[in-house]
């Protein structure tokens, strides 16, 4: 179904983000005839660059990015004439009344994407504001990292809000626009099977894993001043949590959905230091690849930041008492993996003998890659061998047999077009971000006023040895990460 025509400003337009994500995004959701074609991409940034010239960008941009392009000549064509460019100052005055002149158009529907660094998202806000382009229905994307501690995300929760109501503003968190997190919401809340059973009552514990192969890359000089704490616990593993842990909203709706999520992190347990273990990637030599470890790759042989975490916490309500959840990320680990799994108990007793063993129902939900929900059961063997029991995971994402296109929309494309709908269902409210903070911070803090260290991890390897004794201690292990 096309969306209602909008003008999307792109601020950062020429950046990073743009070219590998918004842009060729933008360009498959012109394909499916979801962007109509009245619609206008503008990219605006300091480059100083023309129309023509920043469509070569966008093009070479879709080319590199955008997947298979056989017989889509036209629509790319068609595209570009979509797309225009401005070029501005975030911090001055240049470029602003050009922009003025483009966001003049008032059939339609403005959004502002703030594709550019945090440290610019209040001079954009107030210049959109100053040059009159602020208007009530007007939306802006703000993208992560979203403040480095509860101080600097509640700084800039008031400087947007200064000029934006909080139904305006669209925080980004990828990881909540994919598939596979929205069929979590169905299949938790559209069958009758599994709630009554999503509890301490009958789940043993959850796990979190979320596994990356690349190292920190050319990203060296932010991530240390980060780390896998902020960068990827604070915002998407918090999300992932809430998503899993929260109570029935009573409607699919932004608030509704966000008001619980909300809870879940005013409910979560302060963590203790011996709950959490924190790695450092070393150094890989192989025949073929050599990595450098990550002090040599953020150029500081004394850092303490941690490209790897582990953690276990607590979630005090009713539902939740006495489950624990155990959430680990990190870079350089064995391979590419994201998936939440809910571990029921094992069955309470073995009606086929002790040799069948007891079995647990494991839920898994997978992000990336294959993203997809299995949920392990226990069935007899086929064949005459008697009763003997296997687990086997029924696949419930039926994507392949119901002929569903869903799994080529990429996340940032179905975000935008929420933006432009209008819906913040999939989007963080300040209020969460903020409590989000208020949990990470003490921990942040106790490593920094105790002097902590993280421990080396082997490249290619799942972690620390103390993210499997964070298990071990409490007889149980993380699944395989593959
Ligand atoms: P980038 O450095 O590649 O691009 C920055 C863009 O901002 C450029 O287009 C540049 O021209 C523009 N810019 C810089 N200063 C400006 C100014 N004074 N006035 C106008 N324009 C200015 O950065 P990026 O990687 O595209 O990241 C953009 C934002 O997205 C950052 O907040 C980043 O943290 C976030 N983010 C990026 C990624 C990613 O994969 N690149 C992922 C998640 C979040």
């Amino acid at each position: 179904i096309p969306v209602d025509p909008f003008d999307l400003v792109i601020f950062g337009g020429t950046g990073d983000l743009a070219r590998r994500k918004i842009l060729p995004g933008l360009f498959h959701r012109f394909c499916a005839g979801q962007m109509p074609p009245s619609a206008r991409i503008i990219g605006a940034a300091r480059t100083d660059l023309d129309h023509d010239g920043y469509r070569g960008i966008v093009a070479e941009a879709i080319e590199e990015f955008g997947g298979n392009l056989g017989g889509k000549a036209q629509k790319l064509k068609d595209f570009l004439d979509t797309v225009f460019y401005v070029t501005i100052d975030a911090q001055g005055e240049d470029g602003w009344p050009e922009l003025q002149e483009f966001c003049k158009q008032k059939d339609r529907i403005e959004a502002f994407y703030f594709s550019v660094s945090p440290s610019l998202f209040g001079d954009l806000a107030e210049r959109l504001h100053h040059w009159g382009m602020a208007g009530p229905e007007t939306r802006i994307v703000v993208e992560k990292p979203f403040g480095r501690d509860l101080a600097t995300a509640k700084h800039l929760n008031a400087t947007l809000a200064a000029h934006f109501s909080e139904d305006q503003i669209y925080r980004i968190d990828h990881y909540l626009g994919k598939e596979t997190v929205q069929n979590l919401m169905a299949v938790r809340f559209g069958n009758m099977l599994f709630e009554p059973l999503w509890n301490s009552q009958y789940v043993d514990h959850i796990q979190i894993t979320v596994a990356e192969t690349v190292g920190v890359g050319g990203r060296g000089e932010y991530y240390d001043k980060a780390g896998a704490m902020r960068d990827m616990v604070q915002n998407h593993l918090m999300q992932l949590l809430c998503l899993i842990a929260m109570e029935p909203p009573a409607r699919f709706a932004p608030d509704a959905v966000r008001d619980e999520k909300l809870k879940v992190i005013r409910a979560l347990d302060p963590v203790l230091p011996h709950h959490i273990t924190r790695g450092q990637y070393e150094a890989e030599q192989g025949a073929e690849k050599q990595h450098p470890s990550y002090r040599e790759a953020v150029g500081d042989p004394r850092s303490k930041t941690e490209s790897f975490i582990a953690l276990k916490c607590h979630i005090s309500n009713w539902r939740w008492a006495g489950t624990p959840f155990y959430m680990r990320t990190g870079k350089r680990m064995s391979a590419r993996s994201s998936e939440i799994s809910v571990v029921f108990k094992e069955t309470p007793h073995s009606i086929f003998g002790a040799d069948a063993g007891r079995h647990r129902n494991v839920l898994s939900i997978r992000l990336q890659p294959n993203e997809g929900i299995t949920l392990g059961v226990t069935i007899k063997e086929p064949g005459p061998g008697g009763m003997r029991l296997i687990d086997v995971p029924l696949d419930m994402t039926f994507a392949e047999a119901l002929g569903d296109d869903s799994e080529h929309v990429d996340a940032y494309e179905r975000l935008i077009m929420d933006v432009i709908r209008g819906n913040q269902t999939l989007f963080m409210r300040g209020d969460e971000v903020e409590a989000a903070w208020a949990w990470t911070d003490p921990i942040i803090e106790g490593w920094e006023s105790r002097g902590e260290v993280p421990k080396p991890y082997p490249s290619g390897t799942d972690g620390t040895t103390d993210s499997h004794e964070l298990m071990r201690r409490d007889g149980r292990k993380w699944r395989e990460v593959s």
